[in-house]
């Protein structure tokens, strides 16, 4: 049974007429060296590549000041992404936090962040060839940090029956395989991703989370540039370019390719290395040394 829409207040004009306020406005934000980011980008050399299988996932390794290259290769193909400190897997990607600074799709200048107590920016996108794209009639955007990966435990929860290559087993084969763990040892690491490619955006009229299919095309890349060491872990979503289902074989699917890119190093030179948050970690609670022993 739906429950029954409260009757509205005399008032309920006046109440949804207040100002949308920015939660998070930006401007204070430590801002990355763009133009620094964008000349160095102009001596990149190749010095590694991992071609990610369809309907499967690769781990990869960023050097801090190299920059990482998710490329379409075959044909339309989403990505799911998780990004960690490559030295403790503790620090990993903080989706939502990234969502709530950037917005719900993100492009060129915006940072990816590490989680709490870390919040620094692990990664800053320094090139997007689907930057044309911006919101589509629908509200649709690409490279959207509100989804969270396709898993076998909503799958079997919405229809039942298991599906092992979704991206998060994906995700937990490459990493498992990566630290010669099981995947069910080290899948609790995986964290809300960051959806390449993905065509993605909520409904106007009940704003529940949609895809349609993605306008990413062969040649086509996201560019990020490595703040820290990194380790990376993507999936060929099972859903091919998700323009109709998910979590099965149904769609078509292509590999991707990730370029890792070494910059002349003069070009960085000086570069500060972000580091993490200095709150306390106190929390309002008053230090050992201040509590009176009895
Ligand atoms: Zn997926």
């Amino acid at each position: 049974m739906t429950p029954s829409r409260p009757d509205e207040p005399s008032d309920a004009a006046a109440r949804r007429s207040r100002p949308a306020v920015v939660v998070y406005p930006v401007e204070t934000l430590p801002s990355p060296d763009m133009a620094r980011l964008l000349d160095a980008r102009r001596t990149l050399a190749l010095v590694d590549a991992v071609v990610v299988p369809p309907r499967d996932a690769a781990c990869f390794e960023v050097p801090r000041g190299h920059f990482c290259r998710i490329v379409s290769v075959g044909g339309p193909q989403v990505g799911d992404l998780n990004l960690w400190n490559s030295a403790d897997l503790s620090e990993g990607f903080f989706s939502g936090k990234t969502r709530a600074l950037h917005g719900t799709h993100v492009g060129v200048g915006d940072r990816l962040w590490s989680g709490l107590p870390f919040l620094r920016p692990l990664a800053t996108i320094t090139h997007d060839t689907l930057g044309w794209y911006g919101f589509d009639e629908d509200g649709g955007g690409v490279h959207d940090v509100i989804g969270t990966r396709c898993d076998p435990y909503t799958n079997r929860l919405l229809h039942g029956g298991d599906y092992h290559h979704c991206c998060h087993s994906n995700l937990a084969r490459a990493l498992g395989a990566r630290l010669g763990r099981p995947a069910r040892d080290v899948e609790h690491h995986l964290h809300d991703v960051l959806n390449v490619f993905m065509c993605t955006g909520f409904t106007r009229d009940t704003h529940r989370y949609f895809m349609k299919a993605s306008p990413v095309r062969p040649g086509d890349f996201l560019e990020f540039f490595a703040e820290i060491d990194l380790l990376g872990a993507l999936s060929a979503c099972p859903g091919g370019d998700c323009g109709s289902s998910h979590s099965s074989d149904a769609a078509a699917c292509h590999p991707l390719r990730v370029e890792i890119f070494r910059p002349d190093p003069a070009a960085l030179a000086g570069l500060e290395r972000p580091e993490p948050s200095a709150y306390p970690r106190t929390h309002g609670e008053r230090p050992p040394s201040d509590v009176a022993s009895p």
